[in-house]
């Protein structure tokens, strides 16, 4: 039994297995080590994932979905055509196709993945993720953070060393850093931050500003003012996907050139762009977003208690540090360079392998490790205080600070503060603010903590003891006991906005396995259909009438997902075209 490591990224996913020991990566069907994460659903409900849709992406954008990632955790709601999903859904979409592909690969079912995400990533990002994986039909056996999965492997890489190595990982959609002491077998996180909203695609942006401005200084108007909204959807996603192919060039070349043919029709001429910019005006325009990279890494390292030059390796992954200048700032600031014998685009799923074959056992005797994280926010509640003789609510009461080590729990008592007080409303806030209503609040308010049958008693008598924890998945339970009578309340905080219930992700379980069933009935049946249509156009009226029915019969029982009706439509259809050839 296999253990999948995924690495589900925001522009790209991987995954690997450990084989005799040693993590491999896994191939898809188009023989690639990484799968774009993109999704599209096309009008007669073929699913495609991967290369194939990112080539497609600027012809038909409303048909595709990229950057999924960063919605995860929030309700926002992802139109594809006709059809809405929930950002797990889409994730979902993407770990079915890897795990389709992995089992094509290793000839067996796969069942239980770990599956990555930033080490940055809340409690709501977490969970939404864990429901991808179960809508996609695998248990996940953990959730684990992006930059300890690549010191993973490269702590399996470099056994015996002892040092403090950083892991900074600038990805597509977000950037970690994290600090980990490598001792022997054990690799501990010290610390970790990081941005949920800084990556590769932002500089994409920037530069799709920077074609915008030259643009509109040429030809006086704004590029994408004019036309039809969907031909300013397409003219945005050719930009768009032309922008990254010119900032990956700018990381080997001096120069890149932005050339789009004929990309817009303006009063009644089409338009070409060909703009040329230079590396040097590159770095100009993204320096100041990738300065702020080095604040995070401050802060990581200010929380490790470590300074600079206690930092014996960099480690650098994630697409986007190929970029020079990425380089040239963390170098600066470590004043050493960053190690090159590790594959940006794989460590984190290799890490992610290795992971799985902890728990299977499955690693050698000499290769065994021993993994701590932390914590990545600060947790607590909110109470009352009396300043200047006045009650004053919504301060913040830690009862985790970020980066401890995980597992962890926390309990402290609370007393009632009115006469009577029968019911206490639980706050759950992370960040790190002095006012709690500052920080993130993580409950939904409909449903609020409530510790109630508090026996009626003078203010201050009643206490209630409240327990907060981070599981090993960063995951948070939380646990509140009225001392006085013992009664407890204990939940996964899992009515959070935005994440699906247990009866949805049921129903989207049986949506996603229905919606692939269709999509392989649609291309597989999709020969058949195009040649009727051929014969159809050359044949007599009233036999080119014939044809469409059966062509209706056929997309119909596609449509209901019924394998024995397809079949026997298929055939109906291939002996009417006989017959007329005939
Ligand atoms: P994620 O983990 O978020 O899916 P990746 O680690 O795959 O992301 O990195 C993807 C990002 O890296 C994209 O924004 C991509 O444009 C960028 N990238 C990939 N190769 C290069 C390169 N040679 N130069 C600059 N950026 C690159
Ligand atoms: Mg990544």
């Amino acid at each position: 039994m296999t253990i999948l490591g995924i690495d589900l990224g925001t522009t790209n996913s991987a995954m690997a297995y450990v084989k005799n020991g040693q993590p491999e990566m896994i191939v898809n069907s188009r023989g690639e080590r990484t799968t774009p994460s993109v999704f599209q659903k096309n009008i007669n409900g073929e699913l495609v994932v991967g290369s194939v849709a990112k080539n497609q992406y600027s012809s038909l954008p409303e048909q595709t979905v990229l950057e999924i990632k960063r919605k995860m955790g929030t309700d926002e709601k992802i139109t594809v055509g006709e059809t809405s999903f929930t950002p797990e859904q889409i994730s979902a979409h993407f770990l079915k196709y890897l795990k389709q592909a992995a089992e094509d690969f290793l000839g067996e079912k796969i069942t239980e993945a770990v599956i990555t995400v930033p080490a940055y990533f809340s409690d709501a990002q977490r969970k939404a993720t864990k429901i991808a994986g179960e809508i996609a039909g695998l248990k996940v056996e953990r959730i684990l953070n992006e930059p300890t999965a690549a010191a993973i492997a490269y702590g399996l890489d470099h056994p015996d060393s002892e040092k403090n190595i950083i892991v900074y990982d600038l990805g597509g959609g977000t950037f970690d850093i994290s600090v980990v002491r490598l001792d022997k077998n054990l690799i501990e996180v010290k610390a970790s931050a990081g941005d949920n909203h800084l990556g590769g695609m932002d500089l994409d942006r920037l530069l799709v500003d920077w074609v915008a401005e030259q643009f509109a200084e040429q030809y006086d108007v704004p590029l994408f003012s004019f036309g039809e909204a969907s031909e300013i959807t397409q003219r945005h996603a050719r930009v768009k996907l032309e922008a990254e192919n010119v900032k990956k060039s700018l990381s080997s070349e001096l120069s890149a050139t932005f050339n789009l043919p004929f990309l817009a029709v303006y009063e009644g001429k089409p338009i070409s762009l060909d703009y040329t910019i230079t590396r040097a005006e590159f770095e100009d325009i993204v320096r100041s977003l990738l300065e702020e990279t080095l604040v995070h890494v401050d802060k990581a390292i200010h929380d490790a208690k470590l300074a600079p030059d206690a930092i014996d390796d960099i480690i650098l992954i994630g697409g986007a540090t190929r970029i020079p200048l990425v380089q040239k700032l963390v170098e600066a600031k470590f004043e050493r360079m960053a190690k090159k014998d590790i594959n940006p685009d794989e460590a984190v799923a290799l890490g992610a392998a290795i992971q799985g074959a902890m728990k299977e056992d499955s690693l050698s005797e000499e290769s065994s490790l021993m993994v701590i994280d932390v914590c990545p926010y600060t947790l607590g509640t909110d109470v009352l205080r009396i300043v200047d003789g006045k009650r004053q609510s919504g301060y913040f009461d830690i009862l985790i600070r970020r980066n401890e080590p995980l597992p962890v729990t926390a309990k402290k008592i609370y007393n009632t503060v009115n006469d009577n007080q029968t019911t206490i409303d639980i706050g759950v806030y992370q960040g790190d603010d002095e006012d709690a209503r500052v920080n993130d609040d993580l409950r939904i308010t409909e449903t609020p903590l409530i510790v109630d049958e508090i026996p009626e008693n003078a203010a201050g008598k009643e206490k209630v003891e409240i327990m907060f924890r981070y599981d090993v998945n960063g995951l948070i339970q939380i646990e509140a006991t009225v001392l006085s009578t013992g009664r407890t309340i204990s939940q996964v905080l899992d009515a959070q906005r935005g994440i699906m219930s247990a009866r949805q992700v049921k129903e989207a379980k049986l949506e996603l396995f229905d919606d692939w069933e269709k999509s392989k009935l649609a291309s597989e049946m999709k020969g058949v259909i195009r040649r009727a249509k051929k014969v159809r156009r050359n044949a007599e009226p009233q036999q080119a009438v014939q044809i469409e029915e059966a062509i209706q019969q056929l997309e119909y029982a596609i449509q209901e997902t019924d394998v024995e009706l397809v079949k026997a439509r298929e055939e109906a259809l291939l002996d009417l075209l006989m017959e007329i050839i005939e």
